[in-house]
């Protein structure tokens, strides 16, 4: 018999670690990190529910840090079994585990240096270290083959659309499919993949943030591009915070494309992030998790001027011209968007523009924010995960059971009533 606990991203949109258990075996999917305001970040520090030892495998859907970023943790608390993801999943979540260990090394050291710690000395989460380690654990499977996992279960990745390498993860135990979407990018989307239709499951694990609303259908370049006009009208700087992977590039793409049509020409653009410059090489490296063609792959990313070295961000920061700065982190919680911010926040005329769903503002960060933020209620683009609104093929002997695992907005909405699917929220 099944057990299905969520450790994470239930009643909360970060920390998703869904554990499944049959005759004394446990396989993790996803191993994230909680996100945003103290209270949920502090739940990394809880002890784990289970012991990592009794895990015997995780299963990764894609490298965004609310699914992968508490990997360097288990590992140096005993996990010793294998990382399963696709390939490009493995590349990204590389860098970003790598770097998670670095911010999380550096913030203890502020700490410390700046002694507001309450311990005597902070330590951080993990470490470069235990970054590496997890990275040694993962074994790339290939999308659409059918693996074996410890204990008897298969695997098998799909497209998921969303970031590059991001997979819907089909679990066959016990002679039944358990299908866990990860996160889903939308359809159409101009550069990535569609998400790749599922025959058949027994249940469905949706995560669904934005499960009880639609998608908002204006048009994503347009929006950004009156943002972006607007602003340099009035001779400011757009910030945008972007997710270093997949978002950022999704940006470079909607600049390109309003670039094409001959407007923003005399805007400059700054890539700046070590890990956005790092995430834009691999999508040129990974065509099939996405439709830009090589020569096109190339011309997106290379609209910006990357800025790698902290003295050059620095410089982004004090240049007065009208200009765009796509910084990481997406979540605005780390990384050098934090000083730009800072910098810009402060006078009305600039942008900061957010384009997704973040978490509530944490205490530290800019106070100016969340106003800015608000003043671009219209540009927040949504995603919602598709793949559950969509009904099964006809050929399908349908769906017998699914499970929304979260749903902030209104965990009662039912997706699709005329489905008659059996929807459970867990908390
Ligand atoms: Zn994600």
């Amino acid at each position: 018999m099944f057990a299905l606990t969520s450790l994470g991203g239930a009643g909360t949109v970060t920390g998703s670690k869904h554990l499944l258990t049959l005759d004394g075996h446990r396989i993790l999917i996803d191993c994230g990190l909680f996100q945003g305001l103290k209270n949920l970040r502090e739940l990394n520090w809880a002890p784990f529910p289970v012991d990592p030892r009794s895990i015997d495998a995780i299963v990764l859907t894609h490298a965004h840090l609310d699914h992968s970023g508490y990997l360097p943790k288990i590992v140096r608390d005993g996990f010793r079994g294998r990382i399963f993801s696709t390939d490009a999943t493995r590349e990204v979540a590389a860098l970003i585990l790598k770097d998670s260990g670095h911010i999380q090394e550096k913030d203890a050291e502020y700490a410390n240096r700046k002694a507001y710690s309450k311990h005597r000395s902070a330590l951080p989460l993990y470490g470069i270290r235990d970054a590496e380690r997890a990275i040694e654990a993962f074994t790339a499977v290939p999308y659409h083959k059918p693996v074996s996992l410890p204990g008897g279960a298969t695997l098998t990745f799909r497209h998921a659309g969303h970031i590059l390498g991001a997979a819907t993860a089909e679990i066959g135990w016990g002679g039944k499919n358990i299908l866990f979407s990860g996160d889903l990018g939308r359809y159409g989307d101009p550069v990535m993949v569609d998400p790749e239709p599922v025959p058949e499951a027994d249940y469905v694990v949706v995560e669904s943030t934005y499960g009880n609303r639609s998608h908002n259908e204006a048009d994503p370049v347009e929006q950004l591009g009156a943002v972006i006009e607007n602003t340099v009208a009035r001779g400011g700087t757009v910030v945008i915070p972007g997710f270093a992977v997949s978002r950022a590039q999704s940006l470079l793409y909607y600049i390109w494309a309003l670039k094409q049509a001959g407007r923003l020409r005399d805007v400059p653009v700054y890539l700046d992030s070590p890990l956005a410059i790092n995430a834009s090489e691999f999508l040129c490296a990974h065509l099939d998790d996405h439709r830009l063609s090589p020569p096109l792959c190339k011309e997106v990313c290379s609209i910006a001027t990357y800025v790698r070295e902290v003295d050059d961000s620095k410089e982004v920061t004090a240049n007065a011209y009208p200009k765009i700065v796509i910084s990481a982190s997406g979540m605005a919680t780390g990384g050098r968007v934090l000083h730009h911010m800072k910098s810009f926040a402060t006078d009305r005329k600039h942008t900061i523009l957010f384009p997704a769903f973040r978490p509530p503002a944490r205490a530290t960060g800019p106070r100016r924010d969340r106003r800015s933020a608000d003043a671009l209620g219209p540009c927040r683009w949504r995603r919602d995960h598709a793949l559950a609104l969509r009904p099964p093929p006809p050929t399908a002997t349908g769906f017998r059971r699914s499970w929304r695992t979260r749903c902030v907005g209104s965990p009662a909405h039912p997706h699709r009533p005329e489905l008659g699917w059996n929807v459970a929220v867990p908390r």
